[in-house]
């Protein structure tokens, strides 16, 4: 037993007091504190936040000999007392998978705290926490009611459960008779109430899009017995982390004000309560286990994220909670970014997943260039992969079903080959086009497949020429944001951070008047300044180019590909 004592009496100081005790093992110990949290691949040298970690057994302090950055080693005695590790955790950095103390909440993804000790990973955790007055802790480990202290049987479900404490209340539901519960932090006092004023039914339509995840994995019940929501409801922000029995989602007062943002949010809900199943239970064998402290490449990411990101547009809808037309507006929002993505011609699927450490979690002002999000090319080929086993008589879920249960069910991580077999035995010849799509450089059949559902997608052009540049107003000027890979500009010979000055001799203020003033056919002189030099640059604009797609219902689609649609839509064969 490894008992752990978190102090956030020091809200001020933004320091969490750590002190880990046991009763040593080895007379060699290795400690190291991991370097990423699951669920998001990167690595983040949480060490940098960790000070004054000091060894303790006997009353006598112990030597730390550091074997890297984030990893040491000390000579405890097995024979003597317990040993006391302790240390401060600087908690200022506010996301999903950081920490963040001050004095109005305290939240804690504690990947980023408690210490790896060697030997003890699969040895039972007792966590207890002091507050300041008036404050409560949520976690979504079993919980002591006499003592409040919570007990993890394993390093793994101590990590995987995020801490939020404050002074907040708690919301009780049930999901199929499963014991949930919602936990919002906003900033100001009061905020959770804001958002239940401006959606009373936001719990009830929670829980019918949480049965509607059930019901998508043929589950009576969640794969949870317990859950916990935590909501950030800060001013701008869209995220989330998932774990086995809870979630941490962020999210903006002002999106929650949009026409859409509503959906969107619900859309959020469904996808982390998704992964309870996808990428949690159901895990690629690369991450089975885990290990904390380096990158592990993971070629099936695009299985776990792109997949969850397809269905869980359907959701809300197959909870009654959207129309037909809103999630055609999801699907072709998602279709049109892709197909606005160059760097869709660059990596592949599979590289993308591969290089998520790399890549997509650092991306760019070149990135939309030069890669492709394994969320978002994910999603498409999900979309081709559902309309096509619908072909065969199947669908995604089933091939989610059947993974769930020949693998998540009982903890087996799964191969890329489990993966192909999975979609093959459902549709054989899916055998030769996954491999393709995975692996190659050229779009999917899309406009193919949507038309067995009678949709298609129409391109919107845009009214202005084509400069490929998109300029962003700076306290310093206007300058440019993203240079599009073989556009105008770039052949120009613009690059991103130029300060854009003037455009034919007019002086240029704004983003839209630099627009305004673009034409096509003819070469326009335009005047920049890079690294405080200035240059004149020969730009020749190309004639308007799609800035958008919808998803459009095709005219006259004869009953049985509506009959089809109909049973697509409710994610049903
Ligand atoms: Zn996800």
């Amino acid at each position: 037993m490894v008992r752990v004592h978190l102090d956030l009496c020091d809200p001020q100081r933004h320091l969490v007091g750590v002190e880990l005790e046991l009763q040593p093992q080895l007379a060699r110990l290795q400690v190291q504190l991991p370097g990423w949290t699951p669920g998001s691949y990167l690595i983040r040298d949480y060490v940098r936040q960790l000070e004054g970690l000091e060894a303790l057994q006997d009353g006598t302090s112990l030597p730390l000999r550091r074997l890297g950055p984030a990893a040491w080693q000390l000579c405890p005695d097995p024979s003597g007392g317990p040993l006391t590790i302790r240390y401060r955790v600087l908690a200022t950095e506010l996301s999903v998978r950081t920490c963040h103390l001050d004095d109005q909440h305290g939240f804690l993804a504690l990947a980023a705290v408690v210490l790896e000790l060697e030997g003890e990973r699969w040895s039972g955790y007792e966590l207890s926490c002091s507050l300041p007055p008036h404050w409560q802790a949520f976690c979504p480990l079993p919980q002591d009611a006499a003592t409040g202290r919570w007990s993890a049987d394993s390093y793994d479900a101590l990590l995987d459960s995020p801490l939020e404490a404050g002074p907040h209340r708690a919301l009780p539901f049930q999901v199929a008779g499963v014991p949930h519960t919602w936990v919002c932090w906003g900033g100001p006092e009061g905020a959770d109430q804001w958002l239940l004023d401006r959606h009373p039914a936001l719990l009830a339509d929670v829980e019918r899009v949480c049965e509607a995840c059930c019901r998508l994995l043929g589950e009576e019940h969640p794969a949870a017995d317990h859950y916990l929501f935590v909501l950030h409801l800060l001013d701008q922000a869209y995220g989330g982390l998932e774990h086995d029995n809870s979630t941490v989602l962020v999210y903006g007062r002002r999106d929650f004000e949009k026409p859409n943002g509503y959906r969107r949010f619900l859309q959020l809900v469904a996808h982390e309560y998704l992964h309870q199943w996808n990428v949690r239970r159901l895990r690629p064998a690369e991450l089975t286990p885990i290990d904390y402290h380096r990158a592990p490449i993971v070629p099936s990411l695009w299985f776990a994220e792109g997949v969850t990101s397809y269905l869980d547009q359907f959701l809300p809808h197959s909870a009654g909670l959207t129309t037909a037309e809103q999630l055609f507006d999801d699907l072709g929002e998602d279709l049109s970014r892709y197909r606005l993505t160059p760097g869709r011609q660059v990596q592949s699927l599979r590289s993308s997943s591969q290089e998520a450490w790399v890549k997509l979690y650092k991306a760019d002002a070149y990135a939309a260039d030069s890669q492709v999000s394994y969320y978002l090319k994910g999603a498409v080929v999900a979309l081709c992969l559902d309309l096509h086993l619908r072909q065969h008589g199947s669908s995604l879920a089933a091939v989610l079903r059947r993974l769930w249960t020949s693998h998540g069910r009982w903890g087996r991580g799964y191969s890329e080959a489990d993966l192909l077999h999975a979609f093959q035995v459902e549709a054989p010849d899916l055998g030769e086009q996954l491999p393709r799509w995975l692996d190659g450089l050229d779009d999917p059949d899309l406009d193919g497949y949507l038309s067995t559902v009678g949709l298609q997608l129409e391109a919107e052009m845009a009214a202005a020429p084509w400069a490929g540049v998109t300029a962003r107003l700076d306290a310093g000027g206007l300058l440019a944001q993203r240079v599009w890979r073989h556009g105008p500009a770039e052949q120009a010979g613009l690059m991103v951070g130029d300060e854009l000055i003037a455009l034919d001799g007019e002086r240029l203020r704004q983003p839209e008047q630099f627009t305004a003033a673009l034409r096509a056919g003819s070469g326009q002189e335009l005047l920049i300044a890079r690294r405080g030099q200035l240059r004149t640059l020969a730009l020749q604009c190309a004639p308007p180019q799609a800035e958008r797609y919808r998803l459009k219902a095709i005219a006259g689609a004869s009953p049985d590909c509506l009959e089809r649609q109909r049973r697509w839509l409710e994610q049903v064969v």
